[in-house]
C-alpha cells in the first residue's frame, strides 16, 4: 500500500508540475470519484464499490454453481475498475443468491475481510444451512479477517462512509443525521406478517459520499422495513436506493421507499426474478423520483412495469450480462452508465 500511496503522490506530483508548465487546469482522470457497478447476477445481487483511493467494498457475491459465472463477472469487473483485490466482501443474509458465490469468488481473487451478521437463522431451510457451511468452511481457512456487523457501527473502509442500520434483525435505535422526522408514508401501512427466513436478517447499511447518500437494505422484507420507518424516518431521504430485494412484492413498502424519496433507484432484477408490479409501482410513485434503471425487463411486469430501454441494462432474450454503473462525487452530482447501450446520464448536485 505504501507503495501504491507514494506512486500516487508521485503521480499527483508530476501532473501538478505538468500542468503548471503547460499553464493548464487540473489534469481530467484526477477527479475523486466512487464507482458503484451494480454486477448482472441474475436476480442475486452482486454491487461494487471503488473509492477514489482505490479501496473496495462488496456487497454480495451472487450466485453459486454456472460454472463460476457471477465470480467470473465480478472478477471483470474489478479488473475494470481497475483494482486486483477486493478489500472487503459484505454478505448481506445467507441466501444463495447473495453468499452463494462466495467460495468461487474467493478462488478467483483476493479478499481482505468478509462483513456479515453472524449466524444463519434459518436452520430449517436446507439451501440456506447449505451455503452457510460452504462460507463458514471459506473462514475457517484462516486466511481472511471476518467482522461480525452490529447497526449504528461504521464499518472501517476509508474514502467512503458505510454505517450498519440492520443486522440479523436488529435495527439503529437512533434516527441517522438526516433521520428523524415523522413519516406520513406510515399512516396507511397494515403491518405485513413477521417474516421467519434469512431475509429480514439482513445486514443493511447507509452509504455516505461526501453529500451523496445510497441505501442497500438487501433482502430486508416490508415487516422490518415498518420497524426501522415507523413511526419516525430514521434514515431521512436518500440519493441513490438499491432496490430492496430484487424488487419483489415482500419488500419495498411505501414506508421505506416513499419516506427515503430516492432521486434514483437502481433494481438488481433477473428475467423471471424480482420486479413485481406492485414493487414497481410503489417505486414509481415515490416523490422526488427522477429514474429507475433495471438490470433486466422484468418478465412479471411486461411493458406496463418496465422502465423504458434506454433504463433497462438487459432486455428480453439471451443472457448479456450487462451491468449499470454509477460514477459518483462528493459534492452530490453522479451519472448512471448503462454498458449495454453505452450511454450515460448525469444527474446534477441537488441544490440547497
Ligand atoms: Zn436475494
Amino acid at each position: 500500500m505504501r507503495g501504491f500511496l507514494a506512486k500516487g503522490l508521485f503521480a499527483a506530483a508530476l501532473s501538478l508540475a505538468l500542468g503548471f508548465f503547460a499553464g493548464a487546469a487540473p489534469v481530467a482522470g484526477t477527479q475523486k470519484t466512487l464507482q458503484i457497478y451494480f454486477i448482472d447476477v441474475e436476480g442475486g445481487q452482486a454491487t461494487l464499490f471503488v473509492t477514489p483511493e482505490g479501496k473496495s467494498l462488496l456487497i454480495d457475491t451472487g450466485w453459486p454453481g454456472n460454472n463460476g459465472r457471477d465470480a467470473d463477472r465480478i472478477a471483470a469487473t474489478a479488473k475494470d475498475a481497475g483494482i486486483k483485490k477486493i478489500d472487503f466482501v459484505l454478505i448481506t443474509h445467507y441466501h444463495d443468491d447473495h453468499v452463494g458465490g462466495a467460495p468461487q469468488l474467493a478462488a478467483k481473487i483476493p479478499v481482505g475481510t468478509f462483513i456479515d451478521h453472524g449466524e444463519n437463522r434459518e436452520t430449517s431451510d436446507a439451501g440456506a444451512s447449505r451455503v452457510f457451511a460452504a462460507y463458514q468452511q471459506l473462514l475457517s481457512s484462516g486466511k481472511y479477517k471476518h467482522i461480525i456487523a452490529k447497526p449504528g457501527e461504521v464499518l472501517p473502509i476509508t474514502g467512503m462512509q458505510v454505517r450498519v442500520v440492520t443486522a440479523d434483525g436488529e435495527l439503529i435505535e437512533r434516527p441517522l443525521p438526516g433521520g428523524g422526522k415523522e413519516n406520513a408514508s406510515c399512516a396507511n401501512a397494515a403491518k405485513p406478517p413477521v417474516d421467519v427466513t434469512e431475509n429480514p436478517r439482513s445486514l443493511g447499511t447507509l452509504i455516505t459520499f461526501g453529500k451523496l447518500r445510497i441505501l442497500d437494505l438487501g433482502d430486508l422484507t416490508s415487516d422490518k422495513e415498518l420497524d426501522l420507518m415507523c413511526p419516525m424516518n430514521k434514515i431521512g431521504v436518500v440519493d441513490i436506493y438499491i432496490v430492496s430485494h430484487h424488487g419483489w412484492l415482500q419488500s419495498g413498502s411505501p414506508a421505506l421507499v416513499h419516506a427515503i424519496a430516492p432521486r434514483v433507484a437502481i433494481m438488481d432484477n433477473g428475467a423471471k426474478k424480482g420486479g413485481s408490479p406492485a414493487a414497481w409501482d410503489v417505486i414509481a410513485k415515490a416523490p422526488g423520483l427522477e429514474n429507475l434503471w433495471q438490470l433486466h425487463y422484468a418478465e412479471e411486469g411486461g411493458d406496463a412495469h418496465n422502465v423504458a430501454a434506454t433504463f433497462l441494462a438487459n432486455l428480453q432474450g439471451p443472457d448479456a450480462g450487462n451491468y449499470l454503473k454509477v460514477t459518483a462525487s462528493a459534492d452530490g452530482s453522479f451519472e448512471v452508465f448503462n454498458s449495454r447501450t453505452r450511454e450515460t446520464k448525469k444527474y446534477e448536485a441537488k441544490k440547497n
